[in-house]
């Protein structure tokens, strides 16, 4: 029998880590990836032998399950608790040794499979908050996977707690596991109506504390210039050079802002990033970002207008410029539920920690959730370096996780 909500987050963090989940941004197959199944039909075992018996995983990979109310109160809402099943394909992430670095008196920490690999405590402010805990990273070769594994460790830990404590009235709690959020497609089979859920968190922040409500709002843009080719040996006041045409347009781009390498905190950017170059047709494709939606058409009728301006200079070409939505802000919908952020800090406050508040700079599967009709902001569970070999997760911000979301569950019962 568990003493604390929190005493088996640790030994469930270290079992999922074996698993290699990473998913595939090329892959044509959904999910990306068929190893991520392999791990969520461990956790659909691992739900039902602790007795919920809903416990399933459906043909897109997604495992729901349901810890029933204990409360007699009527009108308490589902509430949801999510964690991603796949790991970045930015490192590797196969075979994967955890190491605990025990006590932790702030050293630098050394990896064994790569010695000229240092977790520097100068490089990581967070350390400085971890003295005396226990860290773990992996070995150096490969992720650790904390991103989101100590997510679903501590969702897991603490369904087993509440299975554990019924005397503990909340109301009925859905559990999620979700596919390829790290390569954007988390969200896109998630069935908001079979979840069921009014709100829900996903478990997916940083640092300890944490409760994130406000994201980037965030588009692409594809600027194509065209040109026209001809056989070289023949070109002359024929050819245009669409690749030329791009390469001035780059030019022009501020140097001084606007870039992700010169802001910070609450600025947006436009950031190309990939540039697919021919002589006939050269595209760049940009990623928008501001925290205000409206701003974003600002940056892309600005990028538009320098893409105009410099076809203009170079007589035959021509450019085109394209718009996709990505995600939005989930301030937008989470201001017109208080109470979700609310009662996370509430939850955060109970469990003896500051409340630390910062916007996103970046999306969540809560932010695409939010617009899909399930509010959802992210809360913290400890796991720092996400996407690197330098990937570390505090053993005891687990365990505070873990808290966290057996506080959630109850404010919400005390206070609907
Ligand atoms: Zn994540």
């Amino acid at each position: 029998m568990a003493s604390t909500p929190a005493s088996t987050v640790l030994e469930r963090f270290l079992r999922y880590v074996a698993y290699d989940t990473q998913s595939d941004e090329n892959s044509t197959t959904y999910p990306s990836t068929a190893k991520q199944l392999v791990f969520a039909d461990a956790i659909v075992a691992e739900l039902r032998a602790l007795g919920l018996h809903d416990a399933a995983r459906d043909e897109h990979g997604y495992v729901m399950a349901t810890i029933p109310a204990t409360t007699k109160k009527p009108g308490v809402p589902v509430i949801g608790f999510i964690a991603h099943l796949d790991t970045s394909p930015e490192a590797d992430g196969a075979n994967v040794k955890p190491v605990i670095h025990r006590n932790y008196q702030g050293q630098d920490l050394t990896f064994a499979d790569d010695p000229a690999l240092v977790l520097k405590r100068s490089d990581n402010p967070s350390l400085e908050r971890q003295l005396g805990n226990d860290i773990v990273t992996a070995s150096g070769t490969t992720l650790l996977g904390a991103d989101n594994k100590a997510g679903a460790a501590a969702i897991v830990a603490a369904a087993e707690y509440l299975l554990q404590h019924p005397a503990i009235a909340h109301g009925t709690l859905r559990l999620g596991f979700t596919p390829d959020e790290e390569v954007g497609s988390g969200t896109k089979y998630f069935d908001v109506k079979k979840f069921g859920a009014a709100f829900a968190y996903t478990m997916d922040g940083e640092e300890l504390g944490e409760v994130e409500s406000e994201t980037f709002s965030a588009d692409s843009m594809t600027i194509t210039f065209t040109g026209f080719n001809t056989h070289p040996g023949f070109a002359k006041g024929r050819m245009v050079n669409a690749i030329k045409v791009a390469a001035d347009f780059i030019q022009r781009l501020p140097k001084n802002g606007l870039a992700p390498e010169t802001t910070a905190q609450r600025e947006g950017f436009v950031h190309p990033y990939v540039v697919n170059a021919a002589v006939e047709k050269t595209s760049v494709k940009f990623l928008i970002r501001d925290f205000v939606t409206a701003e974003l058409a600002e940056k892309e009728a600005f990028l538009e207008k320098l893409a105009r301006e410099t076809a203009a200079a170079w007589p035959g070409a021509a450019v085109t410029c394209v718009v996709e939505e990505s995600y939005r802000n989930m301030k937008e919908v989470l201001d017109r539920y208080p109470q979700v952020a609310e009662h996370a800090r509430e939850a955060v406050r109970r469990a003896g920690l500051q409340v630390l508040e910062k916007p996103i700079r970046g999306g969540t599967d809560g932010s695409k959730l939010s617009f899909m009709g399930l509010p959802t902001p992210n809360v913290f569970t400890g796991e720092h370096n996400f996407h690197s070999r330098l990937e570390w997760v505090s053993v005891q911000d687990m365990e505070k996780a873990v808290e966290v979301i057996v506080h959630i569950a109850r404010v919400w019962e005390e206070k609907s």
